[in-house]
């Protein structure tokens, strides 16, 4: 094997073991280095808020290659190192052991990190966080002592980590300043479906309030909120959305707005520096805008593009957003990007919690979201990317198979 040149990924994610993934499985046998700032191989989040969460998966099962698979494939895997500084001109990175790695492509998958509350009691013990596997054991360990968690937010993390503690049978409840859960993103009516779905599993939903403080002697007792009320727990979990990590990249001078600037290849500005997953704000084509991504799927898929774009044969970047979550027993997929709609239109009784949620502005579908229904995200995101108008009478009868909807030649990814 030769090492004429040195291709550098700074962040041990989804996104940056695809990208290593990729540049092997293209042919690239030069020098790889996949520096990660936690102690573990790369792994995947979702199960931290879902079965492995609960006890219910092993270890193994989050990780997205097995031990041995960075050695077979020469990839240097830098376990428990921070990139601390980047200097573009001179091609030259420094880890907080003091290294210098000088790379002739460099790719920024240094994902998110959650933000915090900064109310008075934010720092007292118990008041728990959930991004990393460490973060997800520490919650493991206070399921399993059982008690009453108050859940800061009712957004994705927020509403499943509220599922998997009813699950393991604690007292749960809820408090977000909107009127219902996750509406930011779903809007009123499919927040509802949640809202129903955790009321009737016994969690108390404590909505259109915010929290003001936690109190307690060393570690946090009980939660005040805004309208006076105060809640007695054993813990709390805070999920209030998460922030692009930027800080690498503004420091070495690359364009920085709500994450790192890319375009559709995930090129930055800099020469040989590339940016993916939740920390890229990248150039959609379809949608003729930036957007950035914070999901499982847009990692998975943007690190093989980045790696080709490494390699100078770049592809584009354009698929549709698309997440899951799985909360009970009610498990969905959404595709699409929605910022604004007219209105959503229904197949199935959404009180059924078996339903296809279509988003809708002016005739056409700009979202969709299949619930406890399967194998109908394709012609979902179809419909979204052909832009063709629908009749929403058409959309919402069972009886009209959504391929009807589209065009049979229509293309998934054109
Ligand atoms: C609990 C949980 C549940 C989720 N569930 C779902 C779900 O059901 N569906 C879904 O679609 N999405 C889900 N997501 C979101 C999904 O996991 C993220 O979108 C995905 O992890 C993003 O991957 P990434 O590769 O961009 O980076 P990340 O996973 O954020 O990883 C970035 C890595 O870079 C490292 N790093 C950062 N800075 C540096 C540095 N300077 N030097 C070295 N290393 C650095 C970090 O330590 C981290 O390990 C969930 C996320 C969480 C936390």
């Amino acid at each position: 094997m030769t090492s004429d040149r040195t291709f550098v990924i700074v962040g041990a994610s989804l996104a940056g073991a695809k990208a290593a993934e990729t540049l092997r499985a293209e042919g690239f046998d030069e020098r790889v280095v996949l520096i990660g700032a936690e102690n573990e191989r790369p792994y995947e989040r979702p199960p931290l808020s879902k079965d492995y969460l609960r006890g219910e998966v092993d270890r193994e099962t989050v990780y997205v290659h097995p031990e041995g698979y960075y050695a077979e494939h020469d990839i240097e895997l830098r376990l428990g190192r921070t990139a601390v500084s980047l200097n573009t001109a001179t091609r030259e990175l420094a880890l907080d052991d003091g290294e210098r790695l000088r790379y002739d492509r460099l790719l920024l998958t240094i994902g998110a990190q959650p933000r915090r509350l900064s109310i008075p009691g934010g720092e007292l013990d118990g008041v728990l966080y959930l991004r990393s596997v460490a973060d997800c054991d520490a919650l493991r360990d206070r399921l399993d002592r059982g008690g009453t968690v108050v859940v800061i937010g009712a957004g994705w993390i927020g509403a499943e980590v509220a599922a998997s503690a009813r699950q393991r049978g604690l007292e749960v409840a809820v408090i977000d300043p909107l009127a219902v859960p996750l509406e930011r993103v779903l809007g009123a009516e499919v927040g509802t479906v949640y809202r129903d779905l955790h009321l009737d599993h016994g969690v108390r939903m404590l909505l259109g309030t915010s929290v003001e403080a936690f109190e307690g002697a060393d570690a946090v007792e009980r939660v005040r909120t805004i309208d006076g009320r105060t809640l007695e727990c054993d813990f709390v979990v805070v999920g209030v959305g998460v922030q692009p990590r930027t800080g690498l990249a503004a420091q070495a001078g690359l364009a920085v707005d709500n994450g790192i600037l890319v375009d559709q290849h995930l090129q930055t500005g800099a020469p040989g520096v590339f940016a993916a997953g939740d920390a890229a704000n990248t150039h959609h084509p379809f949608y003729g805008e930036r957007i950035r991504v914070e999901h499982w799927a847009n990692a998975l898929h943007q690190g093989p593009v980045a790696a080709r774009a490494m390699l100078g044969e770049p592809d584009v970047y354009d698929r549709l957003p698309y997440f899951f979550s799985d909360q009970y027993d009610l498990g969905m997929e959404y595709a699409g990007f929605a910022s604004s709609w007219d209105r959503v239109v229904f197949r199935g009784d959404p009180a059924t919690r078996e339903f296809i949620a279509f988003w809708l502005a002016g005739d056409r579908v700009v979202a969709g979201m299949n619930a406890n229904v399967w194998d109908v995200t394709d012609q979902i995101q179809r419909l979204i990317r052909q832009r063709i108008a629908v009749d929403d009478r058409r959309l919402a009868d069972p009886d009209v198979p959504l391929e009807d909807l589209v065009p049979a030649d229509a293309p998934l990814t054109a």
